[in-house]
């Protein structure tokens, strides 16, 4: 039978929720438990597929196309395996189901309410990942913070599942604060004992505690919450503060959040969680034996969780090179043709991000001309590529009116235009084109040599491609389609050969690079900025050389 975890958030947002519940999944998982994790989120949006990125970060993508919660991401990182539509529900996408089956009639007359009904569709999809047995353990994050008028059918939920399922079955984890008072010097325990307060109103009681704190809890403090919050002592588990967030695994394994768990769930404890490859991994990152410095070049530069994928992937190749990646942030809105060579100096290589609209756009198409010109390692994602055609368009091919038709609809020269089946789409959300396609490598391309393979797969979100009529002319001037949708045709990375690394891709590589797993691209794009900046010291180096002889 599945068993379920609950993570619940109190005193404040931003504590790392989704961080804890992927770091006890992946515990899990390395004692032998088959587990996912999900995300319930309050808002009313049915999905964050339409939020401006400075309202909830990165919209993340699955496999079969759901536009879903960063923290999907995270929870892909860390375990190494795809969720999919299923494992992010939002209130909107409850109410409309709810919604929905009133108009059929299925509630045959009755009135339609929060409770029974909201909360039973809540229950339904909480145990809906679990239904088939595939899982031992389903993890469910709950987006917001206890207190939120919002997040009040959802704990009555959970409530109702504890109390029908049995605490052996179904437990609850409590993520709070302990703040740290630096003029009093002390650790304050009274927002914990609030926020656990306010959940047992509704009826529910965390079986175990996450405290984030600065400081390290000493053991009367643990005493004092476990007494005050009705848990068991071994229940208060201290969350300090980390350098990465890949160390919070080992950290949640040290103080058995796992051990804990499973004691609570009745279950058996399995194997001995094997976290070797992990820790490897965090060596590498803790210990790099060079830098580079890469120009991240976006229109949400300033929100890191706007790009929160495409940073974790620099991580993770960062760590295979054993290489830092430092990342230089370059507002585009800000980069023009006079500034370009002075915000883009001694970069190791430039990476312009994925986006939508006219804000910033041609910092966009300055940042890959540089790029181009100056032979800088260039990876350009979704709209960056897009970009990178048009400013080839426009620098090599002499098309000075070229652009997308995204940003400029009248134009007779849109190199990029909008796929045929987006035109008669009238609706915004989940609209696009979504989730994984195949896609064909040329054998003599740069990208088949990375993958060492010419059959991908690769994930999407975008309703605009690169016009197939100026093919040849791209072709002729030396910008190739390295890799096409072998059914559609639509161009799915572009290549120029005579530069040492520029390759730009229609999909989004970033939502597939895990820990175990660091993407190839973004692997060989970081090499290839080592390499770019070993050259040019070497360049320095023999200038100087000659200077000083
Ligand atoms: N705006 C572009 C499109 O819709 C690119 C999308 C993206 O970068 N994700 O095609």
């Amino acid at each position: 039978m599945t068993k379920y975890i609950f993570v619940t958030g109190g005193v404040t947002s931003s504590l790392g929720k989704g961080i804890i519940a992927a770091s006890l999944a992946k515990l899990l998982q390395a004692r032998g438990f088959t587990t996912t994790i999900q995300k319930f989120d309050p808002y009313i949006n049915i999905d964050p597929g339409t939020l401006n990125p400075y309202e909830h970060g990165e919209c993340y993508v699955t496999e079969d196309g759901a536009e879903t919660d960063l923290d999907l991401g995270h929870y892909e990182r860390y375990l190494n395996t795809f969720t999919s539509q299923a494992n992010n529900v939002t209130t909107g996408r409850i109410y409309q189901h709810v919604i929905n089956k009133e108009r059929e009639g299925a509630y045959q007359g009755k009135t339609v309410q929060v409770i029974p009904h909201i909360t039973d569709e809540i229950k339904r999809r909480m145990l809906l990942l679990g239904e088939d047995n595939q899982f031992d353990i389903v993890i469910t994050e709950l987006g917001g913070t206890v207190g939120d008028i919002e997040s009040l059918p959802y704990i009555e939920a959970v409530r109702q599942l504890k109390w029908e399922m049995g605490n052996e079955n179904c437990i609850v984890i409590h993520l709070t604060l302990i703040p740290y008072l630096k003029a009093a010097k002390e650790l304050k325990t009274k927002p914990t004992q609030h926020s656990v307060k306010m959940m047992s109103e509704h009826g529910l009681t965390p079986d175990i505690l996450v405290c984030r704190t600065e400081e390290p809890l000493y053991k009367d403090l643990k005493r004092k919450v476990a007494l005050f919050c009705n848990v068991t002592q071994d229940a208060v588990i201290e969350a300090l503060d980390a350098d990465t967030i890949y160390s919070v695994p080992l950290e949640m394994m040290r103080e058995k959040l796992d051990v804990i768990c499973l004691d609570k769930l009745n279950m058996p404890m399995g194997d001995e969680p094997d976290l070797s490859k992990w820790k490897e991994f965090l060596n590498k990152l803790r210990y790099p034996k060079s830098k580079v410095v890469i120009g991240l070049i976006g229109k949400y530069v300033e929100l890191q969780d706007a790009y929160k994928s495409i940073l974790e992937a620099l991580i993770h190749a960062g760590a295979l090179n054993e290489c830092k990646v430092e990342i230089r942030n370059i507002h585009s809105e800000y980069l023009t043709k006079e500034n370009a060579a002075e915000k883009l100096e001694n970069l190791d290589a430039v990476l312009v991000a994925p986006g939508f609209g006219s804000r910033g756009i041609e910092g966009k198409v300055e940042a890959i001309r540089f790029a181009r010109e100056n032979k800088v390692p260039f990876f350009g994602i979704c709209l960056g590529m897009q970009m990178a055609c048009v400013e080839f368009a426009r620098n090599v091919l002499k098309m000075p009116k070229a652009h997308s038709t995204e940003m400029d609809p009248d134009t007779d020269q849109g190199v990029i235009c909008m796929m045929e089946d987006q035109k008669a789409v009238t609706l915004l959300g989940g609209t696009m084109r979504l989730g994984s396609y195949d896609c064909e490598l040329q054998p003599d391309s740069l990208t088949a040599s990375i993958y060492g393979n010419t059959a991908i797969k690769e994930r999407h979100r975008h309703r605009y491609e690169f016009n197939n009529e100026y093919q040849e002319m791209y072709e002729k001037a030396g910008m190739t389609a390295a890799g096409r949708n072998p059914k559609t045709n639509l161009v799915e990375i572009v290549e120029i050969k005579d530069h040492p690394f520029y390759v730009g891709v229609q999909f989004h590589p970033e939502y597939k690079s895990t820990v175990e797993n660091p993407h190839p691209l973004f692997v060989a794009f970081v090499k290839a900025a080592k390499e770019s900046q070993e050259s040019r010291s070497g360049v320095v180096k023999r200038t100087s050389e000659k200077t000083t002889a």
